[in-house]
């Protein structure tokens, strides 16, 4: 008998639905194929797009069903000449956030070897860590309600205890997923300023209180401009890092950078009950409508997806399938055949998809 999930879409803008449709073929033959699992798809329209059509960006039948729904596949969305009166971009991924509270935003950052970067990477060292930014407070506390005079402009830090220590659990949870399945080697980084700021000095006694908890992990420190230069000179070091809503929003573009761009970066942001899986990139207008976008980031936002499932419904067969899924994607961009324009080849997206599917069934 095959459990059924019940899975939220949003299509996104621009390049969002040329990635998501491919996305979607691959999971339905993943659903089909399995003898433990169906996944259920249910449409959730919402963005700039449908704010141009109905003057509504998101309406409350789509929260209600991301809300009831068991996970949230969610693609690139907004778009720069859409906006609403006051100025703002329309970005129901910010207040899905918000809504459902989705404090951990995790960015997977992964280099196998022979997969392009533009680090020179030292024989036999591979990238692999994860970047968790708290995505609720931190410096985006007053996003869109800072201070603005004549002579002076104010935005407001907010590091809570509430939210750090669910941050923290959620980090050292996943530094032992990692360690029990061999992808890390069982050490989290709290990433902070506490040299400078009372907030991050409070952020960092709350990771450490946490730490105490798992002597079987391995948990330090660095500062934040320092662990900017580490990712460059030996990110094969690092395995969970967690850190701020705005030093995690620089960190994982450079997380991005390190794979070669952001069309090889997916994400996740994960409450204790909801969890919403999207690419890293914006719904790029430039290329929309061309059929030339990567959708790589998409897959492997699904693939995170899968894997989420899989360990929080205590389902194995969820789990295999999105690690497998991921391989599949990181043999295809290693074997450097129907790569997208924007990783050096010249395939499209529906191409590039199918080698994923290809890579999959062999
Ligand atoms: P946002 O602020 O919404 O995240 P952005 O300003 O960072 O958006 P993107 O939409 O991510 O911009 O696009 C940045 C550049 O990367 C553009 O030139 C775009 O064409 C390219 N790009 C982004 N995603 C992809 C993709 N999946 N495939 C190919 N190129 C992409």
């Amino acid at each position: 008998m095959k459990k059924n999930y019940d899975v939220a879409v949003f299509h996104g803008d621009g390049i969002g639905p040329e990635i998501m449709a491919p996305t979607l073929e691959i999971l339905h033959q993943l659903s089909r194929s399995s003898p433990s699992y169906e996944l259920v798809f249910t449409d959730a329209p919402a963005g700039a797009g449908h704010y141009a059509k109905t003057g509504e960006s998101f309406p409350a039948g789509s929260l209600e069903t991301a809300r009831n729904a068991d996970a949230i596949l969610l693609s690139a969305m907004g778009l720069p000449d859409v906006r609403y009166p006051d100025g703002t971009e329309i970005s129901p991924q910010i207040d899905l956030r918000k809504q459902l509270g989705l404090f951990a935003g995790v960015r997977p950052v992964k280099v196998s070897s022979g997969q392009m970067t533009p680090l020179a990477l030292p024989t036999g060292k591979e990238i692999d860590f994860v970047l968790i930014r708290e995505s609720t407070e931190g410096l985006f506390f007053t996003q869109g309600t800072g201070e603005v005079t004549e002579h002076e402009a104010r935005e407001t830090l907010l590091i809570t205890r509430e939210v750090s220590e669910k941050l923290f659990r959620f980090a050292f949870k996943l530094a032992q997923n990692r360690k029990r399945t061999g992808r890390g080697r069982g050490r989290v980084t709290c990433v902070d300023k506490a040299n400078v700021f009372r907030a991050f000095a409070f952020f960092r006694s709350m990771f450490d209180a946490e730490a105490a908890h798992h002597p079987e992990l391995q948990a330090d420190h660095a500062y934040v401009d320092a662990t900017a230069l580490w990712m460059v000179q030996k990110p094969w070091e690092f395995d969970v890092l967690v850190t701020e809503n705005m030093f995690g929003d620089i960190l994982s573009d450079l997380g991005a950078g390190l794979m070669g761009g952001l069309g090889l970066a997916p994400s996740a942001d994960i409450g204790l009950n909801h969890a919403v899986f999207q690419p890293c990139h914006g719904s790029a207008p430039d290329i929309a409508g061309r059929g030339i976008a990567n959708p790589f980031a998409m897959i492997l936002s699904a693939a995170m997806m899968l894997e989420w499932l899989g360990l929080t419904r205590d389902h194995p067969g969820l789990s295999n399938d999105g690690e497998r899924l991921r391989e599949a994607v990181e043999k295809v961009t290693a074997n450097g055949q129907n790569l997208t324009r924007d990783l050096g080849g010249t395939a499209g997206t529906q191409d590039a998809a199918s080698s994923v599917l290809e890579a999959l069934r062999a």
